[in-house]
C-alpha cells in the first residue's frame, strides 16, 4: 500500500510514498532493538563526533532539505532553511551533551554512592505534519546522544524530508538500526510504537485528541512519554508598550506557517485604551503579509496543508464578525488569507480551540488582572508574549500566566538551548534545551560498600 504526496501549493503530486504495515514496523524496532547494545557502548566522544558529523551532512544538505519541505508542506522557503538548520542545531548542541551527561556522588553511610544515566531503549518519535524537521530533530537528536536508538513515524502528509535525514544518518556513519524512519499511518505504524514492548519510550508531537490516546496506550506498560499538543497562546499588549513595534510583529506571531504553529498566539489580547491606535498599525501589517508561492524568496505566507484542513478552518469562521483581513492567492492551492476576528464571543469555538490557520481573534482588556485572567482562560498553556515598558508588569505577568514558554517583548518562541513544553493540556515533559537528554535517560542509583569484611 501507498499514497500519493501533494504539494500545498500547487496540488501536484510530489511523490508516492509507501504505507508500511505493523508487522514491518515490527521488523524497524527489531533493527532498532538489535542495534541498540552496540550504540550504547560507542565511546561518548565517538558517539559525539557521530552526531556532529550527522549535523555536518544535514548543514551540507540545508538547501536540497528546504526545497523539499517547500514543496512536500508549503513552508515558506525561508522558514524551511531555518527548519533544516535547526536539525543541524539540535544534533550539534546535542553530540556536545553526550560527554557531559554526567551522574552524581551522593554522600551515604557505610560506602560510596553514584549515579548513572542509562539510555531508555529503542525510543518512538512520532511527528506532526506541522513542522516535519525540527520536530523530528527535538526528539531523535538528544534520544540518540543518551544511548537510545529511535524509530521515527513521520506524518502521512509530510513524510519525505524524515525519510531523507534516515538516509543521510547513514551518510554520516551512523551504524544501520540506530535511526528507523518508518512511514505510514498513524494508527497503524504509530499504534504499534505505541504498543511495541520493546519500544520503551514514545515522544509524540501532535492533537490532544490523539495525545490523549496515546498517553493511554503507554499506560498499559507503564511507558515513558512525552507529549507535546496544541495550544491557544495569548499575545498580550500593554497600552505603555511600543505599539508600533508590538503591532508590526504580531501578524508572524499567529500567521507564521499559516497559523499552523502549536505556538501561534491566536488570542490577541490589547489594552483598552491602546486599543484604536494598536488597531490601525495592526491593519496596515496584517495587509502588507506576503502570501505567495513559498518556493519565492520574498515569500512570508504559504498554503495550508490540506484541502481537509483548510475545510476545517474555514468552519471556525461561518458566523465570525472579520475585522478585516490580508491576501492569498486564487487558483490552485490550499490558500486562506490572514483573517482577524474582533471582540469574539469568548466562550465560541474560535476562541477556545486551537485553530490552527491563518486566524486571530482580538479582545480587549481593562487592566493587567482581567489580561491575566483572559490568558488563563481555556486547557492550554503552551507559548504567548507580553508587551509592555514596564519591567516589574512584564515579569509579574510572564509569572502570572499559566505558560510553558513566554516571551517579553518579542514572538520568539523557540531555542534548541532552552525547554520547550506545556503547562495544562498543552503537553506532559519538556523538550529542548540543557536537561533534555534527562528525559532520555533511566537514572540508576548504585551503592558499594566499603565496609571491612
Ligand atoms: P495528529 O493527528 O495528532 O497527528 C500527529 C501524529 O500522530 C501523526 O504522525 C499521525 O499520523 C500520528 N497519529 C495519528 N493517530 C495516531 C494513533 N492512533 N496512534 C499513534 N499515532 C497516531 O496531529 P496533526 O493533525 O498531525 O498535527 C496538528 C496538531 O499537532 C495540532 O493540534 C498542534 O497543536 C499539535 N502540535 C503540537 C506541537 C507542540 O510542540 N506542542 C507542535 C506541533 C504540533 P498520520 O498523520 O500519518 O495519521
Ligand atoms: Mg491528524
Amino acid at each position: 500500500m501507498s499514497h500519493d504526496v501533494i504539494n500545498p501549493a500547487t496540488e501536484a503530486v510530489v511523490a508516492t510514498v509507501a504505507d508500511h504495515s505493523a508487522e514491518e514496523t515490527d521488523a524497524a524496532v527489531a533493527r532498532a532493538t538489535a542495534a541498540l547494545d552496540a550504540w550504547r557502548r560507542v565511546a561518548p566522544a565517538d558517539r559525539a563526533r557521530l552526531l556532529r558529523r550527522f549535523g555536518d551532512v544535514v548543514d551540507a544538505q540545508n538547501e536540497e532539505l528546504a526545497r523539499l519541505e517547500v514543496a512536500n508542506s508549503g513552508h515558506t522557503i525561508a522558514n524551511a532553511r531555518w527548519e533544516a538548520g535547526n536539525v543541524r542545531d539540535v544534533l550539534t548542541y546535542y553530540a556536545g551533551a553526550v560527554e557531559r551527561h554526567i551522574g552524581k556522588q551522593i554522600p551515604v553511610a557505610g560506602g560510596v554512592d553514584v549515579t548513572f544515566y542509562e539510555p531508555i531503549g529503542v525510543v518512538g518519535v512520532i511527528v506532526p505534519w506541522n513542522f516535519p524537521l525540527p520536530i523530528a530533530g527535538w526528539g531523535l537528536a538528544p534520544a540518540l546522544a543518551a544511548g537510545n536508538t529511535v524509530v521515527v513515524k513521520p506524518a502521512q502528509l509530510t513524510p519525505l524530508t524524515a525519510m531523507r535525514l534516515g538516509e543521510l544518518a547513514l551518510d554520516a556513519g551512523l551504524p544501520e538500526g540506530v535511526l528507523e524512519v518508518v512511514t505510514g499511518a498513524g494508527g497503524v505504524v504509530g499504534g504499534r510504537l505505541v504498543d511495541h514492548p520493546d519500544v520503551r519510550k514514545v515522544c509524540f508531537t501532535g492533537s490532544n485528541e490523539v495525545g490523549r490516546s496515546i498517553m493511554e496506550g503507554c499506560a498499559a506498560q507503564v511507558k515513558r512519554v512525552t507529549l507535546e499538543l496544541g495550544g491557544k497562546s495569548a499575545n498580550v499588549v500593554f497600552a505603555d508598550a511600543d505599539l508600533e513595534r508590538a503591532a508590526a510583529s504580531a501578524p508572524y506571531a499567529v500567521f507564521d506557517n499559516a497559523g499552523q504553529d502549536c505556538c501561534a498566539r491566536s488570542r490577541l489580547l490589547v489594552q483598552r485604551s491602546a486599543y484604536d491606535r494598536f488597531m490601525e498599525h495592526f491593519e496596515r501589517a496584517v495587509k502588507a503579509v506576503r502570501v505567495m508561492d513559498p518556493a519565492d524568496d520574498d515569500a512570508e505566507m504559504g498554503p495550508l496543508i490540506s484541502a481537509a484542513h483548510r475545510e476545517r478552518v474555514a468552519a471556525y469562521l461561518e458566523g465570525a464578525r472579520v475585522a478585516f483581513s490580508g491576501s492569498a492567492p486564487t487558483g490552485p492551492g490550499y490558500w486562506m488569507a490572514p483573517t482577524v476576528l474582533e471582540t469574539p464571543d469568548r466562550s465560541a469555538p474560535v476562541f477556545t480551540e486551537e485553530v490552527f490557520g491563518p486566524v486571530v481573534s482580538v479582545v480587549a482588556f481593562e487592566d493587567e488582572a482581567e489580561a491575566v485572567a483572559i490568558a488563563n482562560e481555556g486547557p492550554f498553556g503552551l507559548s504567548g508574549s507580553i508587551w509592555t515598558r514596564d519591567v516589574g508588569r512584564a515579569l509579574r505577568v510572564a509569572r502570572a500566566i499559566e505558560t510553558g514558554t513566554i516571551s517579553i517583548n518579542s514572538n520568539s518562541s523557540v531555542r534548541y538551548s532552552t525547554p520547550f513544553g506545556g503547562f495544562k493540556q498543552s503537553g506532559l515533559g519538556r523538550e529542548l534545551g540543557p536537561d533534555a537528554l534527562r528525559s532520555f535517560s533511566e537514572e540508576k542509583n548504585v551503592f558499594i560498600s566499603t565496609e571491612e569484611a
